[in-house]
């Protein structure tokens, strides 16, 4: 005869784990990858973070003016517009992210005018430059200057 189990369904309560790790970040666990930025990372690495990554810890966006409203034209231009025309200009888009102070913004810009305003929008962090930076940018590559 068939019996119908009374057992009441358990549901595990949630546990926080032991160990908080250290550092937590999206890949944070996997060995041999960097935590926060999910590069390959040496297997001895005990960290989980890569060496530029912890280079970076607290110091991402140091540099940056917060934007509370989004900079716009005539004042202000995108920090791709900029690349763009480091570009047009025969040079990398990575020499105009240099002057502004790195990809991470862990460094002072080259030049005030090449100071990033950051600006976040639906979660998503946009960064701009004085529209003033384009002529400095043609300049610096042309004359090998920079504003006074
Ligand atoms: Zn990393």
């Amino acid at each position: 005869m068939a019996t119908k189990s009374t057992t009441p369904v358990s549901v595990a309560p949630a546990v926080a784990p032991a160990v908080a790790p250290a550092v937590t970040g999206k890949f944070t666990g996997i060995a041999g990858v960097c935590g926060v930025c999910g590069k390959p990372i040496s297997p001895n690495n005990q960290t989980g973070i890569g060496s530029t990554c912890r280079g970076h810890m607290g110091k991402v966006g140091a540099y940056y003016v917060v934007a509370t409203q989004q900079p716009t034209a005539p004042a202000y231009m995108p920090l791709t517009a900029l690349c763009n025309l480091a570009q047009t200009l025969g040079v990398s888009r990575g020499y105009a992210v240099k002057l502004t102070g790195g990809d991470a913004g862990t460094r002072a810009p080259t030049h005030k005018v090449f100071t990033i305003y950051a600006y976040t929008q639906n979660g998503k962090l946009r960064k701009y430059v004085l529209a003033a930076a384009a002529q400095a940018l043609t300049n610096l590559v042309q004359t090998g200057k920079l504003p006074a």
